[in-house]
């Protein structure tokens, strides 16, 4: 546990945005995109006129469920929209519609592991709202600079807020989370989880609990630092956050209650405001938005339609035998979930299969900046030059040789293996007269591996690798030595 000087504890709870990757916007039917020319995604309804109406997109609610009921949230069946008033100028109608005290999902949980700690994170809510625009000030910041333009391409875009409970004591912890969050939505498929294009963003609260403090948690002096823009400077913020709050402290000073803004250039906090309270947006009901209604059989269809969730991918693997620490860089990336499971349609042995995945493919995939998806050789090709090893055709040598030969010309296996005459020698007749050879030509070494230097005898084995340039199996050459000379 991290601990801020001798007598307190951090206290970490997450607040995390995230942008649903629906086709049209949240209310009306403007595209949700990124990146297109400013201004060109907007409607009457997006840009806040009055007399437009909102309508709610379905798809959005489907893909707010579909994450909520991943992080095994209860799903309030009858839910309702807010709206939270705030004036910003990326704010067109001065409010924005959200959920309040009736938010669709809640009281979820995320598994962790940081280090050798494993715990368990409890999400005490999440709701869906709209984003607002984008301002791109002229300058470096508002005050500074000459004027400020507004983007409403992203007013009105779907969100879904995923708020945790304070259930985390370092950074290392809120880091896990942030990682086990998007490893879950990643296979949901509910976002494109960008940080730098802010499809997910985070702000991060922070406290210091005296030892034997037990009154509530929402009672202690907290930091909110908002909008922190990779899942790397959340882990700075925070840390730099406890470190500040601690010489507070030390020095006899209070923490004041407030909105942080974070520097990625210094790696500090400083402050932006104090921190609003809930009343200040004058919360109340959407009137122009009936409640939401799921019924039971809508939101079992869409939990049917979950895919299987990491956690799950553990139990599974770990039932087949996988090791440890390959199952959590296995169910980082579901592209090679989808490809480890398409090589077991050819191959068995999934302990084979995983090594050869994370150790040659996944070096020859990194070096060419792609994903197993996307490799060069499929899952059947890999299981092909798997048995060409376990039948001895190919030594494991000559096995990544070839994997690297097929990841750049893109052939396959059998061809490359006639093409490059690289089948393995085998055949204890022809390998005998090698052996036979070598053992004449070092008598001296012959001699040191009978009066008992093992050693010696790798020597002999490699003279015979070179004089048939690699091609020999080691294990037959062995094999031979041993005949011969262990009388
Ligand atoms: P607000 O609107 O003030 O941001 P929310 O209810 O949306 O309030 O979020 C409160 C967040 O603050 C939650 O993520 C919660 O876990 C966190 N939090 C509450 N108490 C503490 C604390 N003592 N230290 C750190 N985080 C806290
Ligand atoms: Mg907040
Ligand atoms: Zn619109």
């Amino acid at each position: 546990m991290e601990m801020a000087g001798p007598s307190y504890e951090v206290v970490v709870g997450l607040e995390v945005h995230v942008e649903l990757k629906t086709h049209s916007k949240m209310f009306c039917g403007c595209a949700n995109s990124f990146g297109a020319e400013p201004n060109t995604n907007t409607c009457p309804v997006c840009l806040g006129m009055p007399g437009s109406l909102p309508v709610l997109n379905q798809e959005a609610v489907r893909l707010a469920v579909s994450a909520a009921l991943a992080f095994n949230c209860t799903i309030r069946q009858r839910s309702r929209f807010d709206r939270k008033q705030y004036f910003y100028p990326d704010l067109p109608k001065a409010y924005q519609i959200s959920q309040y005290d009736a938010p669709f999902a809640e009281w979820g949980s995320v598994a962790i592991r940081s280090g050798a700690t494993r715990r368990t994170v409890r999400i005490r809510r999440i709701h869906m709202e709209e984003d607002a625009g984008k301002l791109n000030h002229l300058g470096q910041n508002l005050q500074s600079s000459a004027g400020s333009l507004v983007d409403l391409n992203r007013a009105g875009v779907p969100l879904i807020e995923i708020v945790s409970e304070p259930d985390m004591s370092s950074a290392d912890e809120a880091r896990a989370y942030l990682n086990e969050l998007r490893t879950v939505l990643s296979y949901v498929g509910v976002s494109d989880l960008r940080m730098e294009e802010g499809s997910m963003r985070c702000d991060a609260n922070v406290s210091l609990k005296p030892a034997g403090f037990t009154g509530s948690l929402e009672d202690l002096p907290r930091v909110e630092i908002k909008n922190v823009n990779s899942l790397r400077n959340v882990g700075r913020a925070i840390e730099y956050e406890v470190e500040r709050q601690s010489r507070r402290l030390a020095a006899g000073e209070a923490i004041l209650k407030e909105t942080r803004g974070f520097n990625d250039a210094s790696g500090r906090t400083y402050s932006q405001r104090s921190k609003e309270e809930a009343n200040d947006y004058r919360y109340f009901p959407e009137p122009d938005l009936p409640p939401l209604v799921l019924s039971e059989e809508w939101i079992a269809d869409v939990r049917a339609g979950l895919p299987t969730l990491p956690d799950a991918w553990r139990t599974r693997l770990g039932a087949m035998g996988v090791a440890d620490q390959d199952i959590e860089t296995l169910v980082r990336e579901p592209s090679q979930l989808a490809f480890l499971t398409r090589c077991l349609d050819y191959a068995d042995d999934v302990r084979l299969v995983t090594t050869w995945m994370l150790s040659d493919m996944l070096r020859l995939l990194n070096a060419a900046g792609l994903t197993f998806a996307e490799s060069p050789v499929g899952p059947e090709r890999l299981a092909e030059l798997l048995h060409l090893i376990e039948d001895g055709t190919l030594s494991g040598r000559m096995g990544k040789e070839l994997l690297e030969k097929m990841f750049a010309s893109g052939e396959s296996t059998k061809t490359l293996v006639d093409k490059l005459g690289m089948a393995q020698i085998t055949d204890d007749r022809v390998l005998s007269e090698k052996v036979a050879a070598v053992i004449a030509d070092h008598a001296k070494v012959v001699e040191d591996y009978r009066s008992g230097k093992v050693k010696a005898l790798g020597f002999l084995v490699g003279q015979v690798m070179k004089r048939t340039r690699g091609q020999a199996s080691p294990e037959v050459v062995n094999r031979l030595f041993r005949e011969m000379l262990d009388e």
